[in-house]
């Protein structure tokens, strides 16, 4: 009985399946390729752009349609105003706030005050600012006194994250960790790394960062910013991959692709932020660099 039951159930489904032409068409139809809406955001270190005043700099920026800058954390506090007045009325918006604090967060001596002090008036000022965080490494591998790279560091590492990035969000901001590679900061070189440690500060003021030039130790670009996500990943630094020259000036190598793919799948809203030398004349290589990441971002 509950045989028969169960076969009508099943001959019930298929009937219904067979009186279901559009269902079944549907899936076998080509899907329709949905175009990805994510916009290209770029952004300029302040020394990046040609012009001697910030205004100029500016201006110079809008003539590229470069919509974001960014600027140095060190007296940040006594630039708000100029920043604030410099950005009124034009299409560009500060960006995130790069490093410019005293000591660091790992030492074992005083520097560990002065980061603590230094960071947080950074974090004040990014915060009147609208930036979306202030950028920072642990401990570059040469900083000494340096907590060993323990199990214990970690977990002190994280306590003191949670805390930092509880004060960022108070002020309206975020602390952005960069990776780099084993050859300046050994134990934070993947872009996954500083994921985990975001997660485990457990603070919305703790996020993480990419820069196409320190990546050079990821398997895949693509892979790095998927193990970050929107969740984390708050900012992106781009350079050309051979030389830390403006993208374009090595060739072949500067290639972001992969990266720019995995931005726009998961519909990265940030920018990504030139810090980076310059070979040639920037009147002409600036233009062209900025055109071709827009062309490989149509492309990723
Ligand atoms: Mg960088």
């Amino acid at each position: 009985m509950k045989r028969r039951n169960f076969l009508l159930g099943s001959m019930s489904g298929l009937a219904a399946a067979s009186f279901a032409p559009t269902t079944l068409l549907a899936s076998c139809a080509p899907k329709k390729e949905k175009k990805n809406e994510t916009p290209l955001n770029i952004c300029f270190q302040e020394g990046i752009p040609i012009g001697e005043s910030l205004n100029e700099k500016l201006d110079y920026m809008e003539s590229l349609g470069v919509t974001g800058l960014e600027v140095g954390g060190r007296g940040l506090a006594g630039r708000v105003d100029e920043i604030k007045n410099a950005l009124q009325g034009r299409n560009i918006k500060l960006g995130a706030i790069c490093a410019g604090f005293d000591g660091f967060i790992l030492a074992e001596d005083g520097q560990k005050d002065a980061f603590d002090k230094s960071m947080r008036e950074i974090l004040e000022a990014a915060g009147k600012l609208g930036s979306c965080g202030v950028i920072m490494v642990p401990a570059f591998n040469g900083q000494n006194p340096c907590k060993p790279h323990t199990m214990d560091t970690r977990n002190y590492l994280c306590e003191q994250l949670h805390e930092l990035g509880e004060f960022a969000v108070q002020c309206g901001t975020t602390v952005i960790l960069e990776p780099l590679n084993r050859n300046e900061c050994f134990y934070m070189r993947l872009v996954a790394d500083a994921a985990a440690i975001c997660r485990d500060s457990d603070s919305a003021g703790v996020k993480c960062m990419g820069d196409f030039w320190h990546m050079q130790e990821e398997t895949s670009d693509y892979a790095a910013f998927m193990a970050a996500g929107t969740k984390y990943l708050q900012h992106v630094h781009i350079a050309s991959r051979g030389r830390r020259k403006t993208p374009i000036e090595d060739g072949e190598k500067d290639d972001y692709r992969d990266g720019m793919r995995a931005l726009k799948e998961m519909g990265y809203p940030g920018f990504i932020s030139y810090e980076c030398g310059c070979d040639g004349d920037k009147a002409t290589i600036l233009p062209q660099s900025v055109e071709l990441l827009r062309k490989q971002w149509e492309e990723a």
